[in-house]
């Protein structure tokens, strides 16, 4: 059977499904089969938990740092204490279940520490509700996949690929991916090419159709799924596999190129991050700077908010990583599709246009000044950072942003800790509103990078995660393409350097009309580097402002697209 999806990260990938359900932690139907044998089922689960959270641990230790790691060998100790422990078992005496004893005294003090006005306390309430989840998912039998020891040719096949899975995750074991939901822009795609591996997004109903142990091949490319493939089937994709890697292969020779034109003009590529560690595989793809490091997914993975030492490493280790090239760290962009628990953000109607990015960060000036510090310490030796807002709409969200900013900045000047004094401050261009005013916010910012998956999102008013109204989500669109343009001319007029981070950056068929405007700085994910690398090569002025004038004198997405098609592949 051949299933047809997104095509969100390139490649093709053959092996056997393992299916990610959600976990339904009802234990209505549990029977209660005595004192003596529910007190050994809560202390096998407990064991176990302790088990996997401890091979969580050294994995995250790895991965992310100490501190990280700490949170979870924290919530061992707390589960270890011994008057909890006695409290469960009194409850398995009154006659509870082992999972009805653990779900009431855990919860109890769920509510206990959640009532406490204090950041701290709560943070402990997010820790000992995970536990409690994960504790249930043991005992009921349903946490059955441990994604730190998959199989070899594993293609994960899930609802929505999200960070926390992505932390534990045995990358080399995995062939490919699958999942029910998400776009090409989606957070899914973003993290699926960060980890380099085919992906294919948005099979409906893709966890019924497809059962543990299936063959699939994932032709991420193409955004085609074939289900239990005959062996003529496998013997095609596996030449297309091998193509792929020829492809990939034959753009080493771009790997210590300058980026330029063929006529010898320069231009920045940088790299799209989503953690520290990832920073490492940037400046190895061939990037030269950081254009955009997502920082949500350092508050993502986690159940409780990073303190600014934990964000001061993570930003200093990229700092570092990439001394003597630039580095744009964007502040939180929380909200929207970026759910974060343990910040309790409400549920929105339309969360797309509720509460988030700048407008959360402005509304928690105590949060927001943590990340400010933490930034502003971390370009202290290096001086290659630079600030990004997210989702900014309007001049005063700038202002007042910027005011915060100099409040730490003399908090730190008044306890003597080195930061950087110049720091840039950035905005980023992904809502109409601030494309339609990018002259006003030059005047009252460093830098602009045009954050085009949602700049085309809201242009567009169209969900970037829907894929039944995929085809209105393109950058080709007229009305995406003008206002691209804008801005790049209006950051140009008042002699501000203009990048771009969205995905469109690295599309072939923009890139010689990005180049016409003038764009400066190119970001796209690690893995597009090179091929970015290789079309900026190929192009002279000449060339590319003829496209430029063509395709802008097109009023259809499909004429626009029809031709960007034909004049790259000539
Ligand atoms: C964008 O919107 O283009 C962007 C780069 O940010 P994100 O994909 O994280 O929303
Ligand atoms: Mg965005």
């Amino acid at each position: 059977m051949v299933l047809k999806g997104i095509n969100a990260s390139a490649g093709v990938g053959l092996g056997r499904a393992v299916c990610i359900r959600e976990e339904k932690l009802d234990y209505s139907a549990v029977p209660y089969s005595g004192k003596e044998a529910e007190k050994a089922r809560l202390k096998d689960a407990i064991d176990e938990f302790n088990r996997r959270t401890s091979a969580m641990a050294v994995r995250i230790r790895e991965q992310a740092g100490p501190k990280e790691a700490e949170i979870l060998t924290g919530q061992i100790t707390m589960l270890a204490d011994p008057f909890m422990f006695s409290q469960m078992q009194e409850a398995i005496d009154g006659g509870s279940c082992a999972e009805a004893a653990a779900d009431s005294i855990l919860g109890m003090y769920a509510d206990m520490f959640a009532a406490v006005d204090d950041e701290l306390m709560r943070q402990r309430a997010t820790d000992v509700r995970d536990i409690r989840t994960r504790l249930l998912s043991i005992l009921l039998g349903t946490a059955g996949v441990d994604l730190s020891a998959l199989p070899a040719g594993t293609i994960l096949v899930a609802r929505d690929l999200t960070p926390s899975m992505t932390v534990g995750l045995n990358k080399e074991n995995v062939a490919g991916i699958v999942t029910e939901t998400g776009g090409r822009t989606s957070h899914s795609a973003i993290l699926a090419r960060a980890l380099r591996l085919p992906a294919v997004l948005s099979i409906p109903k893709a966890l019924e159709l497809v059962q543990d142990g299936d063959g699939l091949i994932v032709d991420g490319s193409e955004g085609v799924v074939v289900l239990n493939p005959d062996a003529r089937t496998r013997g095609e994709y596996l030449s297309r596999q091998k193509d792929h890697q020829e492809q990939i292969a034959a753009l080493e020779i771009y790997r210590d190129k300058p980026t330029a034109d063929a006529d010898g003009k320069y231009y920045h590529l940088y790299a799209n991050i989503g953690s520290a560690s990832e920073a490492e595989d940037a400046a190895q793809s061939g990037a030269e700077g950081i254009g955009l490091f997502r920082t949500e997914f350092l508050f993502m993975d986690r159940t409780s908010l990073p303190d600014e030492t934990v964000q001061y490493e993570a930003y200093h280790a990229v700092s570092k990583t990439m001394a003597g090239k630039e580095v744009i760290i964007r502040t939180l962009d929380v909200g929207g599709d970026k759910a974060i628990d343990y910040l309790g953000l409400e549920q929105e109607e339309n969360p797309f246009l509720g509460h988030r990015a700048i407008r959360y960060c402005l509304s928690r000036p105590e949060l927001f000044k943590v990340q400010l510090r933490a930034l502003l310490r971390a370009g202290a030796e290096e001086k290659n950072i630079k600030i990004m807002l997210p989702l900014v709409t309007c001049v005063e969200e700038v202002r007042s942003a910027r005011e915060l900013l100099e409040q730490c900045k003399k908090e730190l000047a008044e306890a003597s800790i080195p930061f950087d004094k110049e720091i840039d401050l950035g905005v980023m261009i992904e809502t109409p509103a601030a494309a339609l005013i990018a002259d006003l916010l030059a005047k009252e910012c460093d830098f602009f990078s045009i954050g085009t998956n949602d700049l085309t999102q809201y242009t567009m008013a169209v969900d970037r995660g829907n894929a039944k109204v995929e085809k209105l989500y393109t950058p080709f669109q007229p009305a995406v393409l003008r206002s691209i343009r804008n801005v790049i001319s209006a950051g140009k007029r008042a002699g501000i350097p203009v990048g771009m981070c969205g995905e469109a950056a690295a599309d072939p068929g923009l890139i010689p009309l990005l180049m016409c405007w003038g764009l400066d700085e190119f970001s796209v994910s690690a893995a597009s580097v090179l091929a970015t690398r290789a079309q900026i090569h190929r192009w002279h002025e000449k060339d590319f402002c003829r496209i430029t004038e063509e395709a802008l004198g097109l009023s259809t997405v499909s004429g626009v697209a029809g031709y960007l098609k034909a004049s790259v592949t000539k």
